[in-house]
């Protein structure tokens, strides 16, 4: 390949350019852009293939960026092995196709984000997979969910977005009691706890969320023992649900942080839970941090970082929560959350749009309901919008 013979212009264009030679090496990784590997022989892609021989050759089965990053979650989650899928729906998604037949049995914990709730109700229905919900602070509902086809137990360490904390070590018993594999999204609390070490089997994450933490990638991991996440890797590539390689690389400068804004956005939330605690204009507050919170004692017992981010808060109906949205001078209303800049969402008109108005009611998500997603602004500054924004509400 050299590029001193002569070619023809056409021919010059459409080779790969030579890697330079460099006696150094970048401190920042490379970004891997590459779909598709130069393999050195016949003998080489069948190592590869069956896994003898270490190496990519085809993006969607595994590339560099993604191997990082699935290593770094696997670390950090103290798990055996990671993959990275293309969201976090993915991650979930690829995680229960890779677990469950025709015929098996899922148990769903009640106010799980709303795309999981319909993953399960409605198109892993299509499969013949029927599910039914349980209450994670009544064990005993679990155990009536338990039939013998349950082959998946799926909750939430922190649910969205009333910010109820899972006892993940005594669904954990629960499950391994019943021989059946424990899901948790920690996509809220990412950090706080370890899931896989309190008893869950595998946890998975939106990157989108706190560990991205910019609003500029769109990613998910599952991590868990060996043999099921290279099921799930499997299942991934075959059913295209596999992550490109920048926006890995991404989430790799993001996570880089994500421990001081954890740190940081929990001192945050805390404050601004206890002043919103004190306004008049408030109803109610849900900060697992707050002695108020139904799961506070839980929440000091698992959490060992602070209380995360996220504070949801009833102003009193939509029409407040509409006006409070549109008072707001610096926080923007966006249905996301885990960016360095705070936001807000309204709950009933984002994730959980669409689900049945009883439902909601009884798990206690009302219309006058907005989650706040703290960022990394001062307090003050903060409370200032948030001040003039709850002030200028009618009573
Ligand atoms: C956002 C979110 C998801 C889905 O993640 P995407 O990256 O948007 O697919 C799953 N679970 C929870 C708790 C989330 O907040």
């Amino acid at each position: 390949m050299s590029n001193q013979e002569p070619v023809a212009d056409s021919t010059l264009c459409a080779r790969a350019p030579e890697t330079p030679p460099s006696a150094t090496e970048p401190v920042a990784p490379d970004v891997a852009l590459s779909s598709v590997y130069r393999v050195k022989s016949l003998d080489d892609i069948d190592a590869l293939n069956e896994g003898r021989l270490s190496g990519f050759f085809y993006a969607r089965d595994g590339h560099p960026n993604g191997v990082q990053l699935a290593d770094k979650m696997a670390r950090l989650e103290r798990g055996e092995a990671g993959v990275v899928c293309a969201s976090g729906m993915a991650a979930i998604a690829a995680s229960m196709l890779a677990t469950l037949e025709q015929g098996d049995h899922v148990a769903v914990s009640d106010g799980l984000y709303g795309k999981t709730t319909t993953l399960a109700a409605r198109e892993l229905a299509r499969f013949g997979v029927d599910h039914s919900g349980f209450d994670p602070k009544r064990l005993e509902t679990l155990e009536a969910a338990i039939t013998p086809r349950t082959r998946l137990i799926v909750a939430e360490t922190l649910s969205n977005p009333l910010l109820r904390v899972c006892d993940v070590e005594r669904v954990g018993e629960a499950a391994r009691t019943a021989g059946v594999p424990f899901l948790i999204d920690h996509t809220f609390a990412p950090l706080l706890c370890r899931p896989l070490e309190l008893g869950a089997t595998i946890v998975v994450h939106s990157l989108t969320k706190l560990i991205g933490g910019h609003s500029d990638v769109t990613l998910g991991a599952a991590v868990g023992p060996r043999p099921l996440i290279d099921r799930i890797k499997n299942v991934a590539s075959t059913f295209g649900q596999t992550g490109p390689a920048f926006d890995c690389w991404l989430a790799l400068r993001g996570m880089s942080t994500v421990s001081l804004r954890v740190d940081r956005t929990s001192q945050t939330a805390l404050e601004l839970a206890n002043r919103l605690e004190s306004h008049a204009k408030v109803r109610r507050v849900y900060y697992p941090g707050l002695a108020s919170h139904p799961d506070a004692e839980l929440a000091r017992r698992v959490f060992d970082h602070g209380f995360g981010a996220m504070i949801a808060f009833d102003v009193g109906g939509r029409d407040q929560a509409d006006h409070l949205i549109k008072a707001l001078r610096e926080i923007p209303f966006a249905p996301s959350l885990g960016d360095v800049q705070t936001t807000i969402s309204h709950p009933c008109s984002t994730s959980h749009r669409g689900q049945d108005p009883t439902t909601l009611e009884r798990l206690g998500i009302t219309p006058g309901l907005v989650r706040l997603s703290v960022g990394l602004e001062a307090a003050d500054d903060l409370w200032n919008d948030l001040g003039q924004a709850l002030h200028s509400l009618g009573s």
